[in-house]
């Protein structure tokens, strides 16, 4: 049994608020562990430190910062698979695809490595004679960064790594059901040599949440989770003056036109569909395939691979997926997959009496793929998130229905289009809303160094994730106009009024 507290001021802090929650090992469905839920004078006093802190590190150069980014990011790098290990155990994705994560992590410290470059300000000389302008990028204080349990690395990094550089002190509340990576990135970083308390760990629930969001001392929150929450943080978040960033859920649809390579639009499918149990916010849960015959030839050419895929603990190398996080999450698809029968979608394939072989994960969460034809924009299991291994096909005529199905759907993460035709993929992409577009590219997940982010009802935020939307949204700028008295012509005059 692993128990996980509050990491505090560069050390492990035992919580004190005698309120605690089971962690799992869903592989295996058994207990592995416990993780405090603080109270709020614990998160009072991550806050306080982290404060404390700031003053100092507000004042570190860019460039001393991103040596510190740089040894964090080596760090990172040899020791993958360590973290790795640890995502899967807990959160029950495949070794592999956690080694993913942590690969698409690295990227945002490798992006906020150049710290002084893309916190470079503005200057401009003589915008009156002998009178010059200059603008910077300056720390917001302390931000806070709450984070789901789908990507226990990746979506952090995203928050703590520009935070940081930008010179800012983060509280994080890492997801109740996954917290030992956390727990590890944070020892890394002080191993990098970040001053204790630049990145405080509160564990915790609601109350830690409401406590960040309304705390006076946290400038701004980083969240990423289901919609509901996103919403609720980012309104109250607003009420208490601070700026936010709050994604939420998806229900990412792959348009498959006519002329697609069927064969190879399967392949895509299938990683984007199952990959992860299909818990991800970028998987592709709705198939909408344009034309006659277009859904039925994309069903035979995926009912042998979803056949072959294989399920099994996550630790195997082999494994196409593993377990879902959480019982309670697994009688939610499964419930899902109840709601499409009855709403009238057509079970191709049923994942419901799935069974391991080995016994000895016989109690595991794992739930085999499922393949729903014929499903309907009036059905609730096509509203909704249903965030497992499951896949929904639509059929409709042409393009322009595809497109509104797309477009009229509350969640706007990601989509894609499959196609041979430049003409339609460049109608699609331009006219879509949805923030992320893919041309066959299943997940299209934008690189560090671009940002991330959803519309509608997938995404409240002024700013987007990472890239310079992340240090726009890390940073306030502040204009200096200066004028020294003595230079050539320095008649102090400014130009809009002379
Ligand atoms: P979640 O909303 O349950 O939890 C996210 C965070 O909010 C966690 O830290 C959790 O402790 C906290 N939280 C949960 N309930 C709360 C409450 N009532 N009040 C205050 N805080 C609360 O999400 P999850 O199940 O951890 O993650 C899966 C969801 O996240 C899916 O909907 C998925 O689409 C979404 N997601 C979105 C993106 C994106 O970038 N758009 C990325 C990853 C995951």
């Amino acid at each position: 049994m692993e128990n996980f507290d509050h990491f505090i001021d560069g050390k492990i802090v035992k919580s004190t608020s005698g309120n605690r929650q089971d962690v799992f090992n869903p592989s295996l469905g058994a207990v592995s562990g416990s993780v405090a839920l603080a109270s709020i004078s614990e998160v009072d006093a991550a806050v306080e430190n982290a404060k404390n802190t700031w003053e100092t590190w507000r004042h570190t150069s860019p460039l001393a910062r991103a040596r510190i980014m740089n040894k964090f990011l080596n760090i990172l790098n040899e020791r993958k698979r360590e973290l790795a290990e640890l995502i899967s155990l807990q959160h029950g994705k495949t070794i592999l695809d956690a080694e993913g994560e942590v690969v698409r992590g690295i990227e945002s410290v490798e992006f906020a490595c150049a710290a002084p470059h893309i916190l470079k300000g503005e200057f401009t000389d003589n915008v009156s004679t002998a009178m010059d302008m200059y603008s910077m990028r300056k720390p917001l204080g302390v931000t806070a960064a709450i984070t789901p349990f789908n990507f226990p690395v990746m979506v952090p990094l995203w928050m703590i790594a520009l935070s940081t550089a930008a010179g800012n002190c983060v509280v994080w509340k890492p997801s109740e059901r996954d917290p030992a990576a956390p727990q590890r990135i944070a020892e890394y970083m002080i191993e990098a040599g970040f001053p204790a308390g630049v990145l405080n760990i509160v564990n915790g629930d609601k109350v830690s949440v409401d406590r960040l969001t309304e705390h006076p001392d946290i400038q701004a929150v980083s969240f990423v989770g289901s919609t509901p929450i996103a919403k609720y943080v980012y309104d109250r978040s607003h009420q208490h003056n601070k700026r936010c960033q709050a994604m939420g859920g998806a229900k990412n649809h792959m348009v498959i036109m006519p002329d697609a390579d069927i064969e190879n639009t399967a392949n895509a499918l299938l990683g984007a569909a199952y990959g992860s149990a299909g818990e991800r916010c970028m998987a592709i849960s709705v198939g909408v395939c344009v034309g006659e015959g277009t859904a039925d030839k994309l069903i035979a050419a995926l009912k042998p691979k979803i056949a072959a895929l294989k399920i099994n603990h996550s630790l195997d190398e082999k494994a196409d997926y593993g377990p879902l996080v959480t019982k309670q999450h697994l009688e939610k698809v499964i419930g899902y997959i109840d709601m499409a029968e009855k709403e009238g979608g057509d079970i191709i394939i049923d994942g419901r009496g799935f069974k391991m072989q080995d016994a000895k994960y016989a109690d595991g969460y794992f739930l085999g793929p499922t393949l729903i034809d014929n499903v309907t924009a009036n059905m609730v299991s096509y509203k909704e998130e249903i965030f497992g291994p499951t896949l929904q096909i639509m059929r409709v005529d042409n393009l322009e229905q595809a497109m509104a199905l797309v477009t009229d759907h509350e969640y706007g993460n990601g989509c894609s289009i499959f196609t041979e035709n430049g003409a339609a993929a460049r109608q699609f992409s331009d006219n879509v809303e949805v923030g992320m577009v893919g041309v066959n590219v299943p997940i299209p997940v934008p690189m560090a160094f671009h940002t991330f982010g959803g519309w509608k009802n997938s995404a409240f935020n002024e700013h987007n994730q990472h890239g310079m939307e992340g240090i726009r949204f890390y940073t306030k700028v502040k204009t200096v106009t200066t004028r020294w008295k003595g230079g050539v012509g320095a008649e102090f005059s400014i130009p809009t009024l002379s």
